[in-house]
């Protein structure tokens, strides 16, 4: 059985990383969509919160399974006899990054595969920091992410007291 690992930050989940996910789940028995928890890291939502969306957003996926994870991600893949690294790509300018993250992560663990699917145009642009400024500006996000996420971020800008 082949199983692979969609890590990220997912803050927010979005539809393109659900579209990458999705192509995914086509290729491997069993797909997980892990997030990372960094606690060098500041997220607009907590892990539980990140992990809440990303669950919604997959409840119609029997293949797509939803966990997060702290440390190393090929000490991750190891524990939890994970074989492959899926990541998306938008544009070149993600590649450079994406290229050295990979050779690290076959530096660490010769065995592990990654792979990059390949966004669709009309997500090219989307990215988790763009939905947070856009929604916070007032401008119209319905088309780029699941209902649950526009929940949630209605909840932390306009219903918290923190
Ligand atoms: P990270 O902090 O690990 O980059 P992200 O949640 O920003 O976490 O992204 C996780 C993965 O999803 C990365 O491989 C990123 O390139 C990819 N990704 C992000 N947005 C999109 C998108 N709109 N289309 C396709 N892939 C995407």
């Amino acid at each position: 059985m082949k199983r692979a690992v969609y890590p990220g930050s997912f803050d927010p989940i979005t539809n393109g990383h659900i579209y990458i996910a999705e192509r995914a789940a086509a290729i491997f028995d069993e797909l997980w969509v892990s997030i990372l928890v960094n606690p060098q890291k500041h997220y607009l939502f907590s892990v539980e919160e990140r992990y809440a969306m990303a669950r919604d957003a997959f409840s119609a996926f029997p293949n797509i399974r939803v966990d997060h994870f702290t440390g190393l991600l090929v000490d991750y893949l190891r524990q939890q006899d994970l074989q492959v690294i899926v990541r998306g790509l938008r544009a070149m300018s993600d590649f450079e990054y994406e290229f050295q993250m990979a050779l690290m992560n076959r530096q660490l663990a010769p065995e592990v595969e990654t792979i990059f699917i390949v966004t669709d145009a009309k997500y090219s642009y989307l990215s988790s920091s763009a939905i947070r400024d856009i929604f916070q500006f007032g401008g119209s996000i319905e088309s780029m992410v699941p209902p649950c996420v526009i929940r949630h971020l209605h909840r932390r800008f306009f219903s918290d007291s923190q």
